[in-house]
């Protein structure tokens, strides 16, 4: 600035610089900037410790870390994750799901509260298999569980957006991990039913709510078979709206399901109505599900089912990281696009090109 009102070369100016003066100072404060530049490391130590603590802020940061895609935020993250481990496990997770619009939100906010008033510390996750493609997502358009959203003692995190299902699943196990280890003796994971989003979030909880409408009634037999039978529970919920409707509903599906075979964990899927609207079947539905723990946890499954998932986990990431190293390796790139020519081209066959593909590339990493 100064620059353009002195004339430097006039030796006559008034004007004039002084040497003494030095460098110009900074337009910002540089303290703060380095502050703010300390801020940003924050160590392991530090993050472990705030979310032992309870403290949001390190946890929701933490949770940053484990959705970001950057190696080093990941390899932070899996840091993290590994001494936050030995503290989780305590909650009880509850996945919850329907299609758009049949009250999964309302109903969260509603029991949701119910539970933070008794004292409870509730986080609320959500599995959007939408999030990525639509960038907007099903679940998160709206503005959302208003209450709980400014409530101490719960915790409301959208769904991570991974590219693809496997990703946002692996991300929300682990923020389950931290919610735990945070103190959340809840969990509630919502997805709606999308794809195989039901299915991924159902393979991280103990205990599945499936909420449906009175008018489900017609569209028994289209409701895909599966969910029915991942279901611990269902609901139908809006049954303020028409109660003979509601309960005739839930007898349909009383019946349907009695049809399925006993779960081994001799949990039998509960039917009952409830509206988020007028309270009604919500203590209903904290009930049940305190039903199931306890029976569950008195006959051994409670943590069976938790140790089948976790060792389906552990399975599924060799999975997941072999291919990917395999698909990734320089023997792979180098020969993949020939060989498949040669099965196109009938000059060998595909199993015998996938065995070649194999051997070499085992043979390669040995080397
Ligand atoms: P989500 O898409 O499954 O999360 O559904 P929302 O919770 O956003 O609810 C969809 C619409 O149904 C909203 O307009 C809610 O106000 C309404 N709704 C939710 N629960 C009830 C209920 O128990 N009774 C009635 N009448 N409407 C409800």
């Amino acid at each position: 600035m100064y620059d353009r009102i002195i004339d430097k070369d006039n030796p006559n100016s008034a004007l004039k610089v002084q040497e003494a003066i030095g460098e110009k100072p900074s337009p910002v404060n540089t303290n703060y900037i380095a502050r703010l530049k300390k801020r940003k490391v924050i160590s392991i130590d530090e993050y472990v410790e705030g979310i032992l603590n309870s403290d949001r802020v390190m946890l929701s940061q933490a949770i940053t870390l484990v959705e970001s895609n950057l190696p080093e935020h990941q390899l932070k993250a899996q840091k993290i994750i590994e001494r936050c481990l030995p503290y989780a496990g305590k909650s009880i997770r509850v996945g919850i799901t329907g299609v758009p619009g049949v009250g999964k939100s309302t109903t969260i906010e509603a029991l949701g509260t119910k539970l933070t008033h008794s004292g409870h510390k509730l986080a609320v996750l959500a599995i959007d298999p939408t999030s990525e493609k639509t960038k907007g997502s099903i679940l998160g358009d709206k503005t959302r569980m208003e209450e709980l959203a400014n409530d101490p003692n719960a915790f409301i995190r959208p769904s991570p957006s991974a590219g693809s299902l496997g990703g946002v699943a692996r991300k929300t196990r682990e923020i389950i991990i931290l919610c735990e280890a945070a103190g959340f003796d809840t969990v509630f994971v919502e997805t709606v039913g999308v794809g195989q989003s039901e299915v991924v979030a159902h393979s991280m909880v103990d205990f599945f709510l499936l909420l449906q409408l009175a008018n489900a009634g017609d569209e028994l037999q289209g409701i895909k078979r599966g969910i029915m039978e991942m279901a611990d529970a269902i609901s139908i919920n809006k049954a303020e709206l028409d109660p003979n409707r509601a309960e005739l509903a839930a007898s349909q599906y009383r019946s349907a399901l009695s049809l399925f075979p006993e779960n081994e964990n001799g949990w039998k899927p509960v039917v009952f109505t409830s509206s988020a609207y007028t309270g009604r079947g919500i203590d209903t539905m904290w009930e049940t599900i305190m039903e199931y723990v306890a029976k569950t946890k008195a006959n051994g499954h409670f943590h069976k089912k938790r140790n089948e998932q976790n060792l389906r986990i552990l399975s599924e990431s060799i999975n997941s990281t072999l291919t990917e190293r395999f698909y990734n390796s320089d023997f792979i790139i180098e020969r993949l696009e020939q060989l498949k020519e040669d099965v196109l081209n009938d000059k060998v066959s595909a199993y015998i090109a996938a065995q070649e593909l194999i051997d070499g590339y085992f043979e390669n990493i040995s080397k």
